[in-house]
């Protein structure tokens, strides 16, 4: 038995998840985010979620080899540290230490777009494959990196970052400082401002009804419902948003040739023919290797918001 735990910035959700990487125990406990020794709290709170995962399946903290935990933000897993993340009072926490004087486990750390990528690689659907490239796209977009097996992190543990892949050097400005990352085009933020650019220039575009005439109550879905409405105008936005995910991808694959891409976020959950489909479309034949065989699959995520959990549960020492 295993245990995974996944810090997010509203909630912690820990699981106990078995060999085969199903969750046989759940438990969200909230956080509030203060000021008074924030990291001690979150990680007194970390450890109270686990003890109650184990009392209430009548388990001891000797029936798990470790915790794992994936945070919103970098880790430093071989000193225990949680360096910093946006939105929470952290910056070079010990999250380790704390967390050991509230239970007696040795806590395992990674960021949690890369434990959602273990997530996948070890029980959704990139688990029959070598080597997995995860992007999530949410408000940003989170990617993390299997190589052969291994996540791969980089020298100082915060790489496998492909939503700073930059596509444009005079582009939008992105939250990480440069200009023109792909997560400035690709996230369902990108695809907000796309549509509203889109709206503000085409008054009588159907993009208005889906979004109920509204600026304030365009998501990330919109676009995909005005297409549904038949509208060109909407059809350009989604046209444009796929170039540009497309153009990330492609970076992907002509970089590490993994076996397959996994597309995860709200976004990934519309339907295949105006996603999946002209996505696969607009990188096809166009990688440096298209001649050569096996081809980079492109696929979507099934675990959704459970795969960081899932994935913290198995992360290496
Ligand atoms: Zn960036």
């Amino acid at each position: 038995m295993y245990c995974g735990i996944d810090v997010g910035g509203t909630s912690i959700k820990a699981g106990l998840v078995d060999d085969g990487g199903h969750i046989v125990a759940y438990k969200s406990i909230p956080v509030e985010i203060r000021h008074d020794d924030f990291p001690r709290y979150l990680a007194k709170t970390m450890a109270e979620a686990v003890g109650e995962l184990l009392d209430g399946c009548h388990l001891s903290f000797s029936d798990l080899p470790y915790v794992g935990a994936g945070f919103p933000g970098p880790v430093d897993n071989k000193k225990g540290l949680f360096l910093f993340a946006p939105n929470m009072p952290i910056k070079e926490a010990p999250i380790r230490a704390y967390f050991l004087e509230y239970c007696p486990l040795p806590l395992r750390m990674g960021n949690d777009a890369n434990c959602a990528a273990l997530g996948e690689f070890r029980a959704g659907t990139g688990k029959d494959y070598n080597s997995l490239v995860l992007l999530t796209l949410g408000t940003g977009v989170g990617t993390g990196i299997i190589l052969d097996g291994k996540m791969w992190t980089g020298c100082n543990q915060a790489g496998a970052e492909g939503g700073h892949i930059s596509l444009n050097i005079g582009g939008l400005v992105c939250g990480c400082g440069r200009r023109g990352c792909l997560e400035a085009y690709a996230s369902a933020s990108g695809l907000i401002r796309l549509t509203i650019d889109k709206m503000l220039t085409y008054k009588d575009s159907l993009l208005w009804k889906a979004a109920e005439n509204s600026l304030d109550k365009v998501t990330g879905k919109t676009v995909f419902q005005a297409v549904r409405l038949g509208d060109e105008r909407a059809r350009e936005v989604l046209d444009e948003y796929l170039t540009y995910l497309g153009e990330g991808l492609l970076n992907i694959i002509n970089l590490l040739q993994p076996d397959v891409i996994v597309l995860g976020g709200g976004i990934s959950n519309a339907d295949d023919d105006l996603f999946l489909e002209p996505l696969r479309e607009k990188i096809a034949n166009r990688d440096l290797a298209k001649y050569s065989l096996p081809k980079t699959k492109v696929v979507k995520a099934t675990l959704g918001n459970d795969a960081g959990l899932i994935g913290a549960a198995f992360l290496d020492a």
